[in-house]
């Protein structure tokens, strides 16, 4: 199924600030690579908002029968508490802080992060990369930025020659900022600094007596600047240039700058073709953000534990709740908006469910595929899920006119809207049905109780006691009690 030749996506590209159609540089098939999430803490939802937004970009082009290489990486060095390459390595901080290796603080929140992910129902990505898993990738790429001429040494430390690259090439064009205002805004910092200009920024840092994440390399026992490693990394797995590079609006500077201006001096060429950016979570109208506490965990969504909450939510109603919003605008969380996704994703649900008892007719009363049609133009459009979610409720509409006799549908039209619904709120959206997870995990239960109990009856006839005992009695302890009563045993969950 060769659906790529007909649809044609065109997507935001941050670089260009314009929408683009998008052409890979290998037909067929396409490079993604996104900023992964630094392993110091839980992820809150802001970070899932991001990581779900891709999970949808990766999901519809392998819908449409691309074959994607995904590389999303895990930070686990390098990223410092402050932008401008001050401070202290976020993991190793919290090692310090808690007495256990920083190794022990990045598995702890890798684990953490997906656990999270697999209950958001997020694909896994094709490569997970870490930044201490590439070190040796990362000082290649110092030493070439210096033999080009845009890296220089001081104390052991390595910087990025901001001025010199903008001689030759643009630093600032994915962000919009120019240098030169850059240098206004912040002359007076400059003298306290090793580097040449405070817009410099670090390739390789020298540790400190007390680092203690840090290797060998040709300048000192250090250890890389943040932004190396999803150059090196992107390069390695996905090649000089390569088609979709993601993360969060928050990203785009320095963090994503830094990267073009990296690749630029080492493989003199623009690495990314697209630039996408997903917009922020807020709460509050703020941020979420981690240092901040302006946040919710998941954990905490799925308990209903925060003071902001009136009840737990599964995770594809909060999923769903995002997708009702484009990748690109800005949300805020709040319960009163969770509550209004979850009367909206039932009724999608409930709809979907009940086409599988529609009796098909001479006639179409819808134009099936025209819909269909419409929702893939949706996603053509920077994968626009809250209008994909409208042309759901269009046929949510339409399935409710055929549940009360008042329109009709052909047996083709019936199986093209339940497969086009099941394709896009399933593999597209990537929801899932908790009403059917849940009724069928409890069938299964009290089928498998069910049996228990006619096993405990045959051996209770056969005067085997002690299986009849054993049986009530480690139910009992499962949190499962048995009565018997005149009309046969029941039970209870205790
Ligand atoms: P971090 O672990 O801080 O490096 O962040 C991981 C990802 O989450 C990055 O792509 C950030 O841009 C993104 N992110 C952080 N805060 C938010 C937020 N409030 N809303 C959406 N994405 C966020
Ligand atoms: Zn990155």
């Amino acid at each position: 199924m060769q659906l790529y030749s007909k649809q044609k996506i065109s997507l935001y590209n941050s670089l260009s600030k314009s929408k683009e159609l998008f052409i890979p540089i290998n037909e067929g098939s396409i490079g993604m690579y996104v900023c992964g999430p630094t392993v110091y803490s839980n992820v809150h939802m802001g970070n899932c908002r991001t990581f779900l937004s891709f999970d949808l970009v990766f999901r519809y082009l392998k819908h449409l029968g691309y074959k994607v290489r995904y590389v999303r990486n895990i930070t686990d060095a390098g990223h410092l508490e402050n932008d401008d390459d001050t401070g202290d390595d976020k993991i190793a901080q919290k090692a310090r802080l808690e007495n256990i290796e920083p190794m022990e603080v990045a598995q702890r929140y890798t684990v953490d992060f997906h656990d999270t992910m697999s209950k958001f129902n997020a694909l896994s990505p094709s490569i997970e990369p870490t930044a201490t898993g590439h070190i040796i990738e990362q000082i290649e790429i110092v030493e070439k930025i210096i033999s080009e001429g845009y890296g220089y040494e001081k104390n052991g430390s390595v910087y990025f020659d901001v001025k010199k690259f903008n001689e030759d090439h643009e630093y600032g064009k994915l962000s919009g900022r120019k240098l030169e205002d850059m240098i206004t805004n912040t002359r007076e910092l400059a003298a306290q600094s090793e580097k040449k200009n405070p817009q410099d920024f670090a390739l390789w840092k020298k540790a400190e007596p007390k680092h203690i994440m840090k290797w060998s390399s040709p300048w000192s026992e250090g250890f890389p600047g943040w932004h190396l490693e999803c150059t090196a990394m992107s390069t390695k797995y996905l090649g000089k240039e390569f088609d979709i590079h993601g993360g969060g609006m928050d990203l785009k500077f320095p963090h994503h700058e830094c990267e073009i201006a990296q690749a630029e001096a080492t493989n003199k060429k623009s690495p990314v073709h697209y630039w996408m950016h997903a917009n922020m979570l807020t709460l509050n109208g703020k941020k979420m953000s981690k240092s901040t506490g302006n946040n919710i965990l998941p954990s905490e969504l799925f308990s209903g534990e925060n003071d902001i909450l009136s009840k737990a939510f599964p995770a594809t109603v909060a999923k769903f709740f995002m997708f009702q919003a484009h990748y690109r605008s800005i949300l805020d969380f709040s319960d009163g908006a969770l509550v209004a996704s979850e009367k909206g994703y039932h009724k999608m649900m409930d709809s979907y469910r009940s086409l599988s008892s529609i009796e098909a007719g001479k006639e179409s009363s819808f134009d099936v595929a025209a819909w269909r049609q419409s929702c893939y133009n949706a996603m053509n459009d920077d994968f626009n899920s809250p209008i994909l979610i409208a042309q759901l409720f269009e046929a949510t509409k339409f399935i409710n006119t055929l549940k009360e006799g008042k329109s009709n549908i052909t047996k083709s039209d019936l199986v093209l809207l339940k497969t086009t619904m099941h394709g896009f709120i399933f593999d597209v959206l990537g929801l899932v049905d908790v009403a059917s997870v849940g009724s069928s995990n409890d069938e299964k239960l009290s089928v498998t109780i069910e049996l228990l109990i006619e096993l405990r009856n045959q051996a209770r006839a056969s005067k085997d006691f002690s299986t009849s005992d054993r049986i009530r009695d480690e139910l009992q302890e499962k949190g499962i009690q048995l009565k018997d009563g005149k009309d046969g045993t029941t039970f209870s969950l205790i």
